[in-house]
């Protein structure tokens, strides 16, 4: 089974052709991605006009160059995968209409996938997990543990009750006058900094629920550099460190009490799995393979590529859907807001 996939769901516009591999995996036969950064980072994040703008310029001409390097024609896919929303709505509805476009002309079947269901199911595509596992999705819209227990079944256990942490490291980043998007620039800083020079809060820690709060982390850190600048270059790396730091501990601590609860729901889970473009950080990576290793489970981070935006992920949670029989029709809307867990309703009554 052949899917392309298509992203244009933020200021990435991705395109990649996927197989069904072995194992359970799946194949990559191209992942091709174009990142709009340059065009957003004079304005310091997305300004969505641009990034509909960019996605329609480039879009065709990424989904030619993934079915080239897969080797495949139009005529020999299975199916058309697009992201749907959540996302900027403009930019969304380039990809759906593409996508739409090519559902109509070669009569293949159309999914509209949910991009944060393609997330949590990148775990699949690489390492072939089964259900039921944890999922920390941690990316710039959003921050949640989820009880993945099948495809379109997904309980939402815990939520950031304000900032994504994705959103947090980029407005940080700003803050200390990194380059966008933050995330990447923060990390790096924070390699060379001491994170025990600053003392902040890691808020939410040791409570019940498990739910994520970063606004009280970030007002702290603004506080504390406020107090030194101007910001020496060490104080800047000091800075990113501590902030890191206090984010990993707090990620640990939501995750270890998320675990409990999906015990409670879900029984043991197959893996912790982490997704999303934070799941990039080096620091939360081994911090989690630490825990997992504790409790006894297996973790799974996507591979660097994988973390961020891209269509291979489209693809695969196309081809996952297409396996349940679950394809959508021309009338499929763009969701500019479309929480995850809402997905489940829908792949049950269509099952
Ligand atoms: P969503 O998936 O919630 O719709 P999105 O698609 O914009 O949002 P992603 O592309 O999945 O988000 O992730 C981008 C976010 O990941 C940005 O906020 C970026 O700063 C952050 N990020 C990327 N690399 C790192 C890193 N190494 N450390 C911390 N954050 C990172
Ligand atoms: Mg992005
Ligand atoms: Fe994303």
């Amino acid at each position: 089974m052949r899917i392309l996939g298509i992203e244009t769901t933020c200021d990435e516009t991705a395109a990649s052709v996927v197989s069904s591999g072995f194992d359970g995996r799946g194949e990559i036969l191209s992942n091709e991605v174009l990142s709009q950064i340059a065009e957003h980072a004079r304005y310091g994040g997305v300004v969505p006009e641009i990034a509909a703008r960019a996605h329609v310029e480039v879009t065709d001409r990424l989904i030619a160059r993934a079915l080239k390097n897969a080797n495949c024609t139009v005529k020999e896919l299975d199916g058309i995968a697009v992201a749907a929303g959540p996302g900027l709505i403009g930019g969304v509805l380039v990809g759906l209409t593409t996508a739409k476009a090519i559902s109509l002309v070669t009569r293949k079947p159309l999914m509209a996938v949910n991009h944060l269901e393609a997330h949590a199911l990148t775990a699949r595509l690489t390492d072939g997990i089964g259900f039921p596992y944890l999922l920390l999705l941690v990316s710039g819209g959003h921050t949640q543990l989820v009880a993945v227990r099948g495809v379109g079944d997904y309980v939402r256990i815990g939520t950031t009750i304000d900032d994504a942490i994705g959103e947090a490291f980029d407005k940080v980043a700003k803050l200390l006058g990194l380059p966008y998007p933050g995330g990447p620039h923060v990390e790096i800083e924070a390699q060379k900094g001491n994170p025990e020079r600053f003392n902040l809060p890691r808020p939410l820690m040791g409570r019940p629920e498990p739910n994520f709060s970063l606004s009280g982390l970030k007002t702290a850190l603004r506080l504390e550099a406020e107090k030194i600048a101007p910001l020496t270059q060490s104080d800047v790396a000091d800075l990113c460190a501590s902030f890191q730091a206090a984010v990993v501990d707090m990620v640990i601590d939501r995750t270890r009490v998320g675990l409990r609860a999906f015990r409670e729901i879900a029984g043991d889970p197959k893996a912790i799995v982490v997704a999303g473009g934070v799941a990039a950080n080096q620091a939360m990576r081994e911090a989690l393979q630490r825990m997992a290793v504790e409790t006894g489970l297996r973790m799974v981070a996507p591979p660097l590529a994988l973390c961020g935006d891209n269509g291979a992920m489209i693809a695969w949670a196309g081809l996952e859907r297409l396996r349940l029989g679950l394809v959508d029709d021309i009338s499929a809307p763009a969701r500019a807001r479309w929480p995850l867990d809402s997905t489940r309703d829908e792949a049950g009554a269509k099952a």
